[in-house]
């Protein structure tokens, strides 16, 4: 059995849509960056990659790929989920931690699990999400951005 972890943060700007975890949360501000920004989602495919021993996210979709723009994170993680298995693992359970000082994730708790279960073709309790945040500390607190991390097990 393999432990991997994946850390992400992106910068909140107006004009773009919120995407955490393969879904669309109504607020104010989104993401920035090259594909559609999606924190949670590119938290989980650094630490599959890096239970797996691939590398890391920027080294299998460089940003720099114009096939990449505004793609959507769950594409990345489904071929995430295809390299794992090429190597001959499964996945046993991915944990998460979102930090935001804003929007309430709660209530999209459910529908991100489920997305993010059949990306990566597992049940969905073996996939939790957890959010918190910075108590109004540092750049996640101020609400300049929001930060993601993930723990997954293969075998
Ligand atoms: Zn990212």
């Amino acid at each position: 059995m393999r432990i991997g972890i994946g850390y992400d943060v992106h910068r909140l700007v107006a004009g773009r849509k919120l995407v955490l975890g393969g879904t669309t949360i109504p607020f104010g501000k989104g993401l920035l960056g090259h594909s559609d920004a999606d924190v949670l989602t590119h938290a989980v495919c650094d630490a599959l990659l890096g239970a797996a021993g691939l590398g890391d996210i920027g080294q299998h979709f460089p940003d720099t790929d114009p096939r990449f723009e505004n793609i959507s994170s769950l594409t990345l993680l489904a071929d995430t989920k295809t390299l794992v298995r090429q190597k001959g693992f499964s996945i046993l359970n991915i944990d998460t931690t979102i930090f935001a000082e804003a929007p309430k994730i709660g209530p999209y708790r459910n529908t991100m699990r489920e997305i993010l279960a059949a990306a990566v073709e597992v049940n969905p309790e073996c996939i939790n999400i957890k959010a918190t945040t910075t108590e109004g500390l540092g750049v996640i607190g101020r609400g300049e951005g929001i930060a993601a991390m993930s723990v997954v097990l293969i075998d």
